[in-house]
């Protein structure tokens, strides 16, 4: 018998507004089919959404669809790289269960649509932590995997050192299983590849035991802060976690914060962060940071000393548990918060961060901080952002979104861009799309044999998104 909602599904059916069951199918308005990322800029309008939950959903989208193809996890990259103009978007969040976890192996394979969240959830019962993930848990795995995500690990560098095998599925719907060992030229281009050649079905990911960790700050000088990481932090068996921050308005004393491995008692028993957490008071801060007169001078003399005093001692997961919340402002109507990274070899760090400094204090945008990380070399992505040991500046700023600051973000962004490189760095892809081609190239010289990869694999040019249809 027809019902009324199998009518419907048969004129949007009919309308091409969604695929055909048995896969879950959205977009039902021109709102529904327009794909926003996390910043509200960027919006890419697409044909079609489908949200499979097997790998022989993901198959059959692709097949069944004869346009470009896209590939979306959280969207919490922010320039339209989980979208493509009138193409198919695979919304990947529904494809999220456990595959399995050997406890013993200290191994697990997920689905590459589940979040880190999720997966500290299962994991955290059998004392085991993620080995290497950004800074907030709300991130799928699949998309951490896509762009090579990294966080403040020590001796880590990116996820891709702790994926073992990936399920891809291809352009022609072929299923592919991908690791060092196997199909290791896909493993390797699927590693930070950002969509270009396969969907990430499934990911399988070495873990690490879950420990307590305790937080020590130290004020390092500018000069001093090379020696003191390789003394204090890299050659330090203990250390876990480590970043340094840099505020405005001279971006030239970094307060140095390292979780060390401990023995002792959390301070803050709560093996998780809570799911249902109100975030009203970091958004506060933000807001009279950004927002009242005197808001840096605040957060230098009150609002830091409070948030980094004090002897502080949790689980691992604990603070590998964040929520993207605590940033979130009321609106990004007017105004919305970005990121950009840029990665320099040790070699360069005075030259680089001194003339760093003048260029964050911009009339274009207001730089809250610059969070300074580091990375071993990473051997295993096609496009590396760590072709060497790098030390990585992630800028967190608010920007308005009116098209002129827009515009003048752009030319601020592309001149960062240029001094990146001008000491021999790269910049991350998954920040806004101000880069030209000439500085993309520059950047990332392996896009070439990525191209390559490409026409052998997805001749067609199936798979592309708003960042491959720009440079690739
Ligand atoms: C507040 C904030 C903090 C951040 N902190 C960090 C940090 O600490 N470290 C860091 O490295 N980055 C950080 N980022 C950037 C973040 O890692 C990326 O934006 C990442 O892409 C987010 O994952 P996602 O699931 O939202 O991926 P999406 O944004 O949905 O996708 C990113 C890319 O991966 C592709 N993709 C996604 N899923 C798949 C799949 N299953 N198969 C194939 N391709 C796929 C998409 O096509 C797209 O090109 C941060 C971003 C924000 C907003």
């Amino acid at each position: 018998m027809l019902t009324r909602r199998t009518l419907l599904q048969q004129a949007l059916l009919t309308a091409g507004l969604v695929v055909a069951q048995p896969l879950r199918a959205l977009a039902l308005t021109a709102d529904q089919l327009t794909i926003a990322n996390v910043t509200r800029l960027y919006d890419v309008r697409v044909a079609r959404i489908a949200t499979p939950q097997t790998t022989a959903e993901v198959a059959k989208a692709i097949t069944a669809w004869p346009g470009k193809v896209s590939v979306g996890g959280g969207r919490y990259s922010m320039g339209g790289q989980v979208a493509i103009d009138g193409g198919l978007h695979l919304d990947m969040r529904r494809l999220n269960s456990l595959v399995w976890l050997d406890p013993a192996a200290k191994r697990v394979r997920v689905q590459a649509g589940m979040r880190w969240r999720d997966l500290q959830d299962v994991i955290d019962p059998h004392h085991l932590a993620i080995k290497t993930m950004q800074s907030y848990a709300n991130f799928t795995v699949g998309g951490a995997v896509s762009v090579n995500a990294h966080g403040r690990y020590v001796g880590n560098g990116p996820v891709a050192g702790s994926v073992r095998a990936l399920q891809l599925v291809l352009a022609d719907g072929r299923v592919a299983e991908a690791s060092r060992q196997q199909n290791a030229e896909l493993f390797r281009a699927a590693l930070g590849g950002y969509g270009a050649l396969a969907a990430i079905t499934e990911v399988e990911l070495d873990l690490v035991d879950n420990t307590c960790i305790e937080r020590e700050v130290h004020a390092v000088p500018l000069s001093g802060y090379v020696d003191f990481f390789n003394r204090e932090v890299r050659g330090n068996a203990r250390a876990v976690m480590h970043n340094a921050d840099l505020m405005p308005p001279l971006f030239d004393a970094p307060t140095a914060i390292t979780w060390r491995r401990t023995d002792k008692a959390p301070t803050d028993t709560q093996r998780l962060q809570p799911r249902d957490r109100s975030y009203a008071l970091e958004r506060g801060v933000i807001w009279a940071m950004t927002e009242l007169p005197g808001g840096g001078a605040l957060r230098r003399s009150v609002i830091q000393p409070l948030r980094l005093g004090g002897e502080r001692i949790v689980w691992r997961n604990r603070e590998a548990s964040l929520d993207v919340a605590e940033l979130e402002p009321g609106s990004r109507a007017a105004s919305t918060y970005v990121l950009q990274e840029y990665f320099i070899p040790p070699r360069h760090f005075m030259p680089y961060v001194r003339a760093l400094a003048p260029l964050l204090n911009t009339p274009c945008a207001e730089v809250l901080n610059v969070s300074i990380r580091h990375s071993p070399p990473d051997a295993d992505a096609l496009l590396p952002w760590a072709r060497e040991e790098v030390f990585s500046f992630v800028i967190y700023y608010k920007q308005g979104t009116s098209e002129p600051t827009c515009r003048a973000v752009g030319d601020w962004t592309r001149s960062l861009i240029d001094l990146a490189l001008r000491h021999e760095g790269r910049y991350y892809l998954p920040y806004q799309l101000h880069a030209t081609r000439a500085q993309f190239d520059q950047a990332y010289p392996e896009a070439a044999a990525l191209r390559e990869l490409k026409r052998r694999h997805d001749p067609a040019g199936r798979f592309s998104n708003a960042l491959w249809a720009r440079y690739l």
